[in-house]
């Protein structure tokens, strides 16, 4: 086993954090109350062209939040994506609803009106859209078509700060949206995350549930059954440095893709890996760089995974496993190919500010030796 050199992310945290998370120490506000907290939402909210941001304590709860806020009637039925984060469909079932999932496309790696329309069951209330690995999802067209069905539409842009469709940020499209501040996202809180509604009154709703569904006139007066799903000042204070610095972490994700993909372009001319779809006038920020290992199925991709890591000290990670792959969530599958080969074949790799080219040039170099060297056998 040889030792680490390369993790997949790590947050970079050298601007401010550390003076604002010094501050707010200093000031006794550790909880949720406290200036950072709104100083937070409204630099997010300027930053991506959104408003209203209301932050909370993670990308999931800001999941749940959302799902709860739009609601169910009757209908019960939310179209997920397959190919994402767990999240994205646990928030469906923590409100009692069914996922259905809808299968990707093979270039984008997300879904589309198409798989869309295929998914499409009796008693569907709305669906979530995830702009996976940083790639924006067609926000614009699905949007269209819900309103045409009259259901409503989440954006999960946990991984895609800063991603636009026609230069308008990704959150934008959504009836609510949602962005999660993990340590391993774009900019990050440790644990965080930011909801956006559309309108005023599921506005009103999210930050009424996120604080034990107390009202806002009335202390102690508790409507709705609510949660604790605040965001913690400190954290908000980690948020404000990292939000200072997002430019420079998106220009950074940025100029790794690009970097890795001279380097894989021989590979790719051959064949042996498919890289992210270049889509007119949608900007991918790149959350991880990720490629297809074409040929590959998930048994060598993970071998792959494993020589990389313990020969040459290279974290990679596969891709999400589709969830209806997932015991929690089987019986709800029907023609899902392209989230099952995208997911046996994709792979991400080390993706931070501040990772030199040079090294790019080295783990490239020992992936493209790997993947041809599995190759051959
Ligand atoms: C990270 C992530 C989430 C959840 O965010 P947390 O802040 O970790 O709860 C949700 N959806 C997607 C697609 C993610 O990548």
């Amino acid at each position: 086993m040889t030792t680490l050199r390369y993790q997949v992310s790590k947050p970079v945290l050298h601007g401010n954090e550390k003076k604002y998370v010094q501050d707010a120490l200093n000031s006794g506000w550790i909880s949720s109350s406290g200036k950072y907290i709104s100083e937070f939402e409204d630099r997010v909210s300027r930053f991506l062209g959104l408003s209203g941001g209301i932050a909370v304590s993670s990308g999931t709860t800001a999941l749940h939040l959302a799902c709860e806020a739009l609601g169910f009637d009757d209908r019960r039925k939310v179209i997920v994506p397959a190919l994402t984060y767990v999240a994205t469909a646990n928030a469906v079932s923590y409100c009692g609803g069914v996922p259905i999932f809808a299968d990707c496309e093979i270039d984008s790696w997300n879904i589309s009106i198409k798989t869309i329309e295929k998914a499409w069951v009796e008693g569907v209330r709305g669906v979530i859209i995830t702009h996976l690995y940083g790639q924006p999802a067609p926000a614009d067209e699905i949007r269209n078509f819900c309103a045409r069905e009259s259901i409503w539409l989440i954006e999960d842009c946990a991984e895609a700060f800063g991603a636009e469709i026609k230069g308008q940020s990704v959150g934008q499209f959504g009836d609510v949206s949602i962005f999660s501040f993990y340590g391993n996202k774009i900019i990050s809180t440790g644990e965080g995350g930011m909801v956006f509604a559309r309108n005023d009154p599921s506005r009103e709703k999210i930050r009424m549930l996120k604080g034990q569904g107390m009202s806002a006139g009335k202390r102690y007066w508790h409507s709705v059954i609510g949660y604790n799903y605040r965001m913690t000042n400190v954290a908000a204070a980690i948020g404000c440095g990292q939000v200072e610095d997002a430019e420079l972490h998106l220009s950074e994700r940025y100029r790794i893709a690009s970097k890795y993909m001279q380097e894989f372009r021989p590979l790719e001319d051959e064949g042996l890996v498919q890289f992210p779809a270049n889509i007119p006038d949608y900007r991918n920020v790149y959350w991880l760089f990720s490629m297809l290992l074409k040929g590959f199925d998930q048994t060598m991709r993970d071998r792959l995974i494993d020589t990389l890591l313990n020969e040459h000290g290279i974290e990679t990670r596969p891709f999400f496993i589709p969830m209806h792959l997932l015991p929690i969530y089987k019986g709800s599958k029907d023609d899902l190919m392209n989230s099952e080969i995208v997911s046996a074949q994709g792979i991400n790799l080390p993706t931070y500010t501040g990772l030199p080219n040079s090294s790019i040039e080295e783990i490239s170099g020992i992936v493209s030796d790997v993947i041809r060297s599995f190759g051959r056998e």
